[in-house]
Formats: C-alpha cells, structure tokens, sequence
C-alpha cells in the first residue's frame, strides 16, 4: 500500500494554511470519544482542460445527515464546503494528477453533546489518472457493526476500526480488500466501498439496511445500468452467492468500479463483461468523454478571494493554474 502523501496544504480555521499546523488537542471530543463525521470526494481532469468535481452537492447533504446523527451542528453551508474545496484544490492541483479530498467536521469543543463546536477540516491527496486495477478479495470474521450500536449510515472515523482490523485480517490472507458480514452473517458490504454482484445478468447491491452505507456511487451504477438496459436490483446477499457469483466487484468514490479477481481464494470467472461495461461507462462519464445526466461534476474555479494571498499563489504550480479556469 502506498504511503500516505503529506501534502503542503491543508484547509483548517475557515481557510488554506500549511498542513503541518493542523492539529487537534488531546481531550478534543475529536480525540477523545473520534468524533468525526466525513465525506471522500473526488475530483478529475476535463478534456476542455477544467478540473472537476464528482457529486459535490450529494457529498454535503450526506455529511449533513452523518452530522445530525452525532448532534454535531454544522455552520458550513453547500456554498462554504465547495469554496474550502476549491479553496484546497487551487492550493494543491497538480496537471498531471486527478485528486482525492477528504472532508472532515472534528468535533473541536463541548463535553457529551453540549456546547459541541466542530472545525470543517480538509486534506487533498494526488490520485493517479489511471482506472483501478482488478483485486483479490475474501470474507472477513469481523462484523459491521449493527443499526442499534454503531449506525453504519453515519460516515464517521469509528465506524472504521473494526474496517481496519477486517484489512489487518485481509492482508495477512493475500486480500486487497474485505467483505464484512453484517448481525445475521448476510453480506454488509466492503471494508471501504460498495459491493456489486452480477448474477444471471444483473447487477445486484445489498441495501442500505444491510449494513451497507448509502453510497452515491451506487445510485450512479444504479442509472448507469437504467441507461445501459441492465436490470439493477438492491436485495440482500448471502455469503455463498458471493463465491458462485459470475461477477463481483468494489465500488466507491475512491475506488470507482474495481473487479474482484477471486474471493477467499476461489477464482471468480474470467469475464466480467457487466462489471467491464460500468466501469468504462463510469470512467468516461466522470471524466468527461461521455458526460451522462445522472454524474454531476462542478467545475473547479479559484476563489477571488484566495489568489493574490502570497502562500497560496506560491503553492500554485505555474502549470496548473494555467490549466484552471479561473471564475
Ligand atoms: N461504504 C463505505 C464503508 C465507504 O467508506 C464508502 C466510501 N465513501 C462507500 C461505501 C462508498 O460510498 P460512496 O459511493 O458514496 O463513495
């Protein structure tokens, strides 16, 4: 697994400063109980040479439900999150890079629900331009957590502990990703993205009361396959259907639509034309080549206000600020 970039900027305090000053204190709510709700989004390059971002809208209003699942009032409106968006990417694009961001509210004040006060915190990784590559998966002996004791609806840093202990799991038995099982041992959904099954020629996801976060990728497959003809179903999966499935894959913001190669060591079959289809047809949507009405990108624009500030000017690349266009 690659490194974690430690990139110069960060966006912390209402605005873009250098990344090595973010800092959270030790008895923190954020700390102390990892009191976060966040959103991974990403943003790609445009054949007309503007940079884009994927579902920013559908990001804010998922991050606003996380929030008022934990009772963490947000002052951010859509129009603040996409100016820090922004705000970040002009600081950090690279031409030759898409990018990752990820968008945290860290609980910074208040004790057991009162005087709760967060910081909206971004950080922004280069992403290769490059589609995934096909992975090996397996079923992990951790649990999702259920609806009663850790919501998996809500998008918050502990609900992926038991993630990582499920990639600990999955690592040791040659597995790039994992499957968890949800309280009644049917198929919840990955450690860190959606799951996709095509059987019988259609594609099938478990539903969001499965253990399965809402994932808006999903609901793009979803219209993709309208649009394809391709029957979609959201139904419960169980484990077994996985290992005779006649395509599995991953699906994600991060990870778009990545095919599974095998499951718990079993060899899934080679062709995967369905999963292939989506892929391409999500590849060329996100990036423009096929733009299709259910992917909704905003087009990137630096804030007025953030150029002419000398250390952001200087984190700009002469060669990416001449590819933006600036608003
Ligand atoms: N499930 C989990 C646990 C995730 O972390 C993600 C990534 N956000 C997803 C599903 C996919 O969600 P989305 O398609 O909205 O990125």
């Amino acid at each position: 697994m690659a490194a974690l970039q430690r990139p110069k900027w960060a966006y912390f305090g209402g605005g873009v400063r250098p990344y090595g000053d973010a800092m959270l204190h030790v008895s923190s709510e954020a700390v102390v109980r990892g009191l976060n709700v966040f959103e991974g989004i990403k943003g790609y390059w445009q054949p007309d040479g503007t940079f884009a971002l994927l579902e920013l809208e559908r990001h804010y209003a998922r991050l606003l439900r996380s929030a008022r699942l934990l009772h963490i009032p947000v002052s951010e409106t859509s129009a603040d999150y996409q100016e820090a968006c922004f705000g970040l990417m002009g600081a950090l694009l690279e031409p030759a890079n898409d990018m990752w961001v990820r968008t945290t509210l860290f609980v910074t004040e208040g004790h057991w629900g009162e005087g709760t006060v967060s910081d909206l915190v971004l950080t922004a990784y280069q992403q290769p331009k490059n589609p995934p590559t096909p992975v090996h998966v397996g079923t992990s002996t951790w649990q999702r957590a259920a609806d009663l004791t850790l919501p998996a609806r809500i998008k918050t840093s502990t609900n992926y502990q038991v993630a990582r202990l499920a990639r600990i799991e999955g690592r040791a038995r040659g597995c790039q990703e994992m499957v968890l099982l949800n309280q009644w041992g049917r198929v919840a959904e990955f450690t860190g993205c959606a799951l996709l099954m095509v059987r019988d020629g259609a594609m099938i996801s478990p539903p969001p009361y499965e253990g399965a976060l809402e994932s808006i990728t999903v609901d793009i497959v979803r219209e993709l396959c309208v649009s394809m003809g391709i029957p979609f179903e959201r139904r419960p999966i169980e484990r077994t259907e996985l290992l005779i499935a006649d395509e599995l894959a991953m699906c994600g913001t991060l990870v778009e639509v990545q095919r599974a190669l095998s499951v718990d060591g079993q060899p899934l079959p080679d062709q995967a034309p369905i999963t292939t289809a989506i892929a391409q047809r999500y590849q060329d949507a996100v990036r423009g080549v096929d733009p299709h009405p259910a992917v909704h990108m905003t087009t990137l624009h630096v804030a007025a206000q953030n150029r002419g500030v000398g250390s952001l000017d200087a984190a700009v690349t002469p060669g990416g600020l001449a590819a933006l266009h600036l608003a």
